[in-house]
């Protein structure tokens, strides 16, 4: 779990849905060009990280990429940089993608896990997304890749919709729950400057959720998917078992190195982050005149890098070790105030959020900050 991750970002996207703020282009033509500058970003960090134990093809849409595309890109990766003997290695997949044919060549290409982006079961709601699939491909995609085989299969969707209905989020969850997938991700939706709906929102056609409505979605999604036991172990994440959370965001969330390709990925190393172009022109660009195309970078300092842990920590299950805050002003009693006010429990020398101290995950830190 310590070894090293590795991203590559897929700048592609059929249609841009209005409320996303990934970096993606709609024109295709640029795939070839993309390919071959990954290829050079590849051999610049060849050496670098070690071998890594999880690849995860994000985006965009890793599955607009066809047969030859996905082969070429996985040769590029396995061909220069190290794995261990069972990465996990994940495709981020949309569900009008998804053939017989697709899952096959997935397989064939070494993908043992897939994450589907389902989004809602409501024709309504998927109609209001602009997303590309209805309530029934999505279900017929679950049902093709179920079929061909895979057990690791994540579902992700999304709550908090501007009017949302408790009741139809609840029957997306409880639809979702028939097909017992080994993982969900339930993302609480966020109205992200420079998107489509924060133009709505400014102009007033659409009404943000507000934050009472949002914690009550919150713990009514956290209590259901517990009751019909997933393990709720990260702020947006739900897992069957142990053995089926994400390896690979669970390094960002414990600070273990992770190489990031691709416009706009971002990297992670001894305390150094940088983070790619967010451009598909200028990162080829960059590379095909030899340089790194990276936007910019960061040195963490000790104390950020410590803040950072327990930003991280308070998200999961796994909270925070107590000797983090040890050195803390006031360390004792703030952390007997926000026990016994239900937010965090002890177990051995681990400080762990409750479903309620998740709502408060990214101000618990500021109380023990200097
Ligand atoms: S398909 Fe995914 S990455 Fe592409 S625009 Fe929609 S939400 Fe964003």
């Amino acid at each position: 779990m310590n070894r090293p991750g590795l991203y590559v970002h897929v700048p592609f996207c059929r249609t841009k849905c209005p409320y996303c703020d990934f970096y993606s282009v709609t024109s295709l033509s640029l795939v070839p060009a993309w390919l071959d500058a990954l290829q050079r970003e590849v051999l610049i960090y060849r050496d670098r990280f070690g071998s890594f134990d999880s690849l995860y093809l994000g985006g965009g849409t890793p599955t607009i990429l066809g047969s030859r595309e996905l082969t070429r890109l996985m040769e590029v990766l396995f061909q220069d940089l190290s794995f261990s003997r069972d990465p996990e290695i994940t495709i981020e997949a949309n569900p009008d993608d998804i053939t017989k044919e697709k899952t096959a060549l997935l397989r064939d290409l070494g993908f043992n896990r897939i994450s589907l982006g389902v989004q809602s079961l409501n024709e309504k709601e998927l109609q209001f997304l602009q997303r590309r699939h209805s309530a029934k491909q999505a279900e017929e995609a679950i049902e093709i890749i179920q079929a061909s085989g895979y057990t690791n299969l994540g579902i992700d969707l999304m709550y908090g919709l501007p009017g949302q209905d408790e009741s139809v989020w609840m029957a997306t969850l409880r639809r979702i729950l028939v097909y017992n997938p080994a993982h969900i991700s339930c993302y609480q939706m966020t109205i992200s400057k420079g998107t489509p709906f924060y133009r709505m929102l400014k102009q007033g056609r659409i009404q943000a959720t507000g934050e009472e409505r949002e914690r009550a979605f919150f713990l009514l999604t956290s209590a259901y998917l517990e009751e019909n036991g997933y393990v709720h172990y990260e702020i947006s994440n739900f897992a069957r078992e142990e053995k089926t959370m994400s390896r690979h965001n669970i390094k960002y969330w414990r600070h273990v190195p992770y190489l990031g390709l691709g416009p706009s990925a971002h990297s992670f190393l001894k305390g150094l982050r940088w983070w790619n172009l967010r451009s598909v022109d200028g990162y080829c660009q960059a590379l095909d005149c030899g340089r790194r195309p990276v936007e910019d970078r960061e040195r963490l300092t000790e104390e950020q890098v410590w803040l950072e842990s327990l930003f991280l920590g308070f998200r999961t299950r796994e909270g925070v070790k107590r000797k983090l805050i040890e050195g803390s002003p006031n360390s004792g009693s703030t952390l007997r105030e926000i026990r016994s006010a239900g937010l965090v429990t002890l177990h051995g020398d681990r400080i762990i959020p409750t479903r309620e101290g998740f709502i408060l995950a990214d101000s618990l830190p500021l109380l023990f900050s200097h």
